[in-house]
């Protein structure tokens, strides 16, 4: 059961908590559900989420729409949409059928109604409806995407929207660019997991509002967040044309943290800021940048695969990324970007931290410690160089014994052959494999009878946070230095970086470590953070509701 993490916020204490009634976020609630009970439900928590209207899907409806039951004491303004199997709804009916049914929805006194371009002339407007006129597009962004927006201009409708796919990095800037230069609100935005910034981007750019799923269960379309991360991660009630964009560029990037820590820090520091997770390919980095130049990005967290190309995109650079030709970040400047690396600082404060202070005082140092790196690929790369700047004599092995003897090489330090690693005396081991990352949260990269009292064992994998090498070394006394650690104090660097202010690190920390939390399943009926759902075994009026993901 998927349950919606998005509220890192509120579980730290922060949001949530302001109190006094204020303005609707410009959030439109998609309902996309069977019965006509679950919609009512679903309004109610819509209302509750001060949402500034709420869309109502007629198309998922199983049993004819009862208008005068849907509509009966709303609370809040609502949207009747009856989306057509073409655009990836459930409407059967012809398009006659179709029509009728929205003339009814309207005539039935629904505040807002959805109609596509092709058949706005044919519906007249009535009463106050206020009329979207919409275009979606599941396959691509069309080469005459201009030409039909300037059609829609030209409708009789108080809204535009526009909806395509992507294939590639530049059609989300081809998008948002509608929305910068339209003369009535409009809302454009891309689907899919590269679409995802654009549906926040386009409320700095001044898109009336964005959509979002009331339920993480079910997401009408695809790359749709989910009310509780527009509102407790991304903040929408603050965007507006004066926010200034940062992001991370990477790919995959779904399941980055760094949104997470960075929003929280804007928020708590009453920075205008938003931080969003581009999907860039591999060898796009340089596209990304260039068409998407109107966001005036200020700021990028680079990770995998764009760490080496970032160097390339930066017209300075620190001289660590000059020696090493990798970077994690990039910070505007006057004439371009600036390419920093916060890894490795990260890596060494972590450790450090970890070390047991001198007999005088003074901080522990790596100077002539025996450390042994597990691992040979980019983050091994980063530990292995910080360690031998920092004096400590490295040795390196790796499942692949080539690459750890190829790492070993190009750093000057020793080898060791993966199936000997229990073979050698060490005071830090670093494990910078993906062994024990979730899923695999019951393997370890070595053997526990390697760890001991007074020894230092860091594993840079941060989800989970505790993985079982973390706990053996523990319960043998080592000194422990988790992932979170490392990635907290590398993105508390880039935030300094970003902003020129001194981040909130505990509550970054705070709300990485409750979205990294194994989540217990609740009672659907319990989940109010996710929407109303259904209690087990309720009597339903129509077939089951979609699985998330479908198509709408
Ligand atoms: P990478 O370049 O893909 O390297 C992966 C490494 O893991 C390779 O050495 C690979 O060995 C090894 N490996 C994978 N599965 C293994 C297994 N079952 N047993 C033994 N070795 C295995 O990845 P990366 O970017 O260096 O990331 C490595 C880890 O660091 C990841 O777990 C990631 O989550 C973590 N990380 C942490 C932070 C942070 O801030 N804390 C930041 C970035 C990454 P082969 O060469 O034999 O394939």
């Amino acid at each position: 059961m998927a349950v919606d993490t998005s509220n890192p916020a509120q579980t730290a204490g922060q949001a949530g908590q302001e109190g006094a009634p204020r303005k609707p976020d410009p959030i439109c609630a998609v309902i996309a559900r069977t019965r006509h009970d679950m919609i009512r439900a679903e309004i109610m928590e819509a209302a509750r989420r001060n949402v500034l209207l709420a869309e109502v899907r007629i198309d998922y409806l199983a049993k004819a729409p009862d208008f005068a039951r849907l509509l009966a004491d709303k609370p809040l303004p609502l949207l009747a949409t009856v989306r057509r199997r073409d655009d990836k709804g459930r409407f059967k009916g012809t398009e006659d059928e179709r029509r009728m049914l929205l003339r009814q929805a309207i005539v039935a006194g629904f505040d807002w109604v959805d109609i596509e371009e092709d058949l706005i002339k044919s519906i007249p407007r009535y009463g106050k409806t206020k009329r979207i006129v919409s275009y979606h597009n599941f396959d691509e962004v069309p080469s005459d995407l201009h030409a039909i927006f300037r059609r829609m201009h030209e409708a009789d409708a108080d809204v535009i929207k526009i909806a395509c796919m992507p294939k590639q990095i530049e059609d989300v800037a081809r998008v948002l660019d509608l929305v910068r230069f339209a003369k009535k609100p409009t809302i454009a935005f891309c689907m899919g997991d590269m679409g995802v910034p654009s549906r926040l981007a386009q409320l700095a750019l001044g898109a009336p509002f964005t959509y979002g799923a009331l339920n993480p269960e079910r997401l009408a379309a695809p790359g749709m967040l989910t009310v509780g991360q527009l509102q407790n991660i991304y903040g929408v009630r603050r965007l507006n044309k004066e926010t200034k964009i940062y992001g991370v560029v990477g790919d995959p990037i779904g399941h980055s943290l760094s949104p997470i820590v960075h929003n929280i820090g804007f928020r708590k520091l009453g920075i205008n800021a938003l931080y969003l997770p581009f999907k860039v390919p591999e060898g796009k980095l340089a596209n990304f940048l260039a068409s998407h130049t109107p966001l005036k990005i200020q700021g990028l967290s680079v990770t995998i695969p764009h760490k080496e190309s970032a160097v390339h995109q930066a017209t300075e650079m620190e001289s660590l990324v000059a020696q090493t030709q990798s970077a994690n970040t990039l910070v505007r400047t006057a004439s371009g970007f600036k390419a920093m690396n916060t890894d490795r600082p990260a890596i060494l404060e972590s450790l450090t931290a970890g070390l047991p202070a001198n007999p005088d005082g003074s901080p522990g140092s790596l100077k002539q410690k025996m450390a042994l790196v597990l691992g040979a690929g980019g983050v091994a790369r980063s530990v292995v160089h910080a360690l031998t700047d920092a004096g400590a004599i490295v040795t390196v092995t790796n499942r692949t014994d080539e690459k750890a003897h190829k790492l070993a090489a190009d750093m000057g330090c020793r080898f060791l052959e993966w199936n000997l690693r229990t073979t050698v005396l060490s005071d830090i081991i670093i494990n910078c494999t993906s062994c024990g990352m979730y899923p695999e949260v019951d393997e370890s990269p070595i053997h526990p009878s390697m760890f001991q009292k007074g020894m230092v064992v860091m594993d840079t994998i941060y989800n989970p946070e505790n993985t079982l090498m973390i706990k053996q070394a523990r319960g043998h006394g080592a000194t422990v230095v988790t992932g979170l650690d490392m990635f907290i104090r590398q993105a508390a660097a880039q935030f300094r970086a970003f902003t020129g202010q001194e981040p909130p690190v505990d509550l970054m920390r705070q709300v990485a470590k409750n979205a990294l939390t194994p989540i217990t399943v609740r009672p659907a009926a319990a989940r109010a953070g996710d929407g109303p759902g259904e209690p087990a075994g309720e009597k339903s009026d129509g077939p089951a509701d979609p699985p998330a993901g479908a198509p709408a």
